[in-house]
């Protein structure tokens, strides 16, 4: 790997406070999406000469339909508790990083705007005019956030920083101010079915391709059936899983997960995507429009059950916003929604995500594994913010922790977590979601990887871990890719259902 352009973060034995270094981060900015890109998706094509209004309008339209957002704005007592928790923050430097001051540059215009102190004494209550240049920080320090709520664990008032952002690039997008990596993929799910752009015939190919594979891997005909109408299950996935290393390994342990139960499932070419980018631009319109795609697939192929492979924020999209967006699971009342919930076979959590239906076939002993065959690995496990802060999983409170590592125990002998304070639901972001996984913002996220870096660093040097396993696609992206600025090789990152793959016993 050629020397970076930038300083790689020294990975320390414990998290430190870093030294502030004002605009550290102030040249870091995402493309801005071309107009094309915007019109496509019902925004400006370009900034707007009339922004300042606009911005201001789409602000106040947004408080009266957020409730929460108006109550995050208020409520902040500047009290510091959330100052040290980000790891942009940890991994960077600068202040504007910090989640309150992130907070503070959208609440310091609504202050100006939309509370009378700040309209009468802006200067007394830190309440500022949108200028360009607080445009330009919105742009640069909202396109720094990955949305991964871990700075709101630690606020006493829960403010959601995350939230904040969403509506600060909902604005930016009303007034023709979005990002290209965002609105350039939300384009393509809509033109071709997923992020990738991958046409229904070449994912076919690639399906069967993956076949061809595995027979020659196993000599086991185990299928990646596509768009097969009155198959039992059907199962939406990152497009990441059908070509990308290391996620297309997860997608072939999904596959022998199906096969050695004797579960008939497909794919669809409709829906061949689980990611829902709408959630990052906090754009409503956009994430149902994403989601409904998946209601006419369940439809057209009359599946009994829906199940979500390993991608963070989607997996919070189906758990948290499927049910009202669509229809699946109980809330949308409209008569797709109702027909969808007549098919779906109810004795099933609708959706389910791959990881509760695998922990469910072990438990009921229709799996068995050769966990030898995963020794050369010492795993450890990377809780993904979506599925640990915005997520459950199973019946109980901590499933999305618990089953996860339930079912690496089932298929791997070695396994180390990492330190308290660094899992669960004070997970450290992998530094690449939100919409930042795009290259101009490779020091951001090498940087904002650092906490993680530095936790993996421990348990490879205490207990030899060499496998991080995770169920998220951007965090196998992120660190594929961030893993050798840390001396670490990259193909230790990988998906539990990759350990599955590894260990399972077809045709058992
Ligand atoms: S990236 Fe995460 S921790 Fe940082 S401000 Fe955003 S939501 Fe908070
Ligand atoms: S922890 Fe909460 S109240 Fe305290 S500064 Fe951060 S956002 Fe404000």
């Amino acid at each position: 790997m050629a020397a970076p352009e930038f300083a790689v973060p020294e990975l320390k034995e414990y998290p430190v406070i870093p030294i502030l270094k004002a605009d550290a981060m102030a040249a870091a900015k995402p493309y801005v999406a071309s107009a094309p890109m915007n019109e496509a998706l019902g925004f400006p094509g370009e900034l707007v000469a009339d922004w300042e209004e606009r911005a201001v309008a789409k602000l106040g339209e947004l408080l009266q339909k957020y409730r929460s957002l108006k109550v995050y704005l208020d409520a902040c007592v500047h009290c510091g508790a959330c100052t040290d928790k980000c790891h942009y923050f940890l991994g960077t430097g600068d202040p504007k990083n910090m989640p309150v001051a992130r907070q503070d540059l959208l609440r310091s215009v609504y202050r100006r705007h939309f509370t009378p102190a700040g309209k009468l004494f802006p200067k007394l209550v830190g309440a500022k005019d949108l200028t360009r240049d607080m445009l330009e920080d919105w742009y640069k320090y909202y396109n720094q956030c990955s949305e991964c709520r871990r700075c709101s664990l630690f606020c006493p008032y829960g403010i959601d920083t995350a939230e904040i952002t969403m509506a600060a690039k909902e604005i930016l997008d009303a007034v023709g101010y979005g990002q290209k990596y965002t609105n350039e993929i939300i384009g393509k799910v809509h033109r071709v079915g997923n992020n990738l752009g991958l046409p229904p015939a070449a994912l076919a190919d690639t399906l069967e391709g993956l076949e061809e594979d595995i027979k020659a891997d196993t000599g086991v005909d185990v299928r990646l059936p596509l768009d097969e109408a009155g198959a039992e299950v059907l199962l939406i996935t990152p497009s990441a899983d059908f070509f990308a290393e290391p996620h297309v390994d997860s997608l072939v342990g999904y596959a022998k997960v199906f096969h050695a139960a004797g579960i008939r499932w497909t794919l669809s070419s409709k829906a061949s995507e689980a990611g829902n980018f709408g959630m990052f631009i906090g754009s409503y319109d956009q994430l149902r429009r994403i989601a409904l795609r998946v209601r006419e697939a369940a439809l057209e192929l009359g599946v009994k059950r829906i199940v979500v492979g390993e991608c963070g924020h989607a997996w919070r999209v189906a758990y948290s916003f499927w049910n009202t967006l669509t229809g699946i699971g109980a809330g949308g009342n409209d008569p797709f929604a109702l027909q969808l919930q007549k098919q779906l076979d109810q004795r099933y959590k609708q959706p389910s995500h791959i990881c509760e239906v695998t922990y469910d076939l072990i438990r009921r002993g229709a799996l068995k594994f050769d966990k030898e065959a995963n020794d050369h690995r010492i795993v450890t496990f990377h809780d993904s913010c979506n599925v640990a802060r915005g997520s459950r999983m199973g019946d109980a409170p901590g499933g999305q922790f618990e089953i996860p590592r339930a079912i690496i125990r089932a298929v791997a002998n070695h396994y180390v977590e990492m330190a308290p304070g660094t899992t669960h639901e004070q997970t450290f972001c992998c530094g690449g979601g939100g919409g930042l996984l795009t290259d101009e913002l490779l020091e951001l996220r090498v940087k904002g990887a650092s906490p993680r870096m530095e936790a993996l660093k421990q348990v490879a040097d205490s207990d030899g871990v060499n496998f991080m396993a995770t169920i998220c696609a951007i965090c196998k992206a992120q660190f594929t890719k961030v893993l050798p600025y840390y001396h670490f090789d990259r193909s230790m990152i990988g998906g539990v259902h990759q350990l599955v793959s590894t260990a399972i016993r077809l045709g058992a």
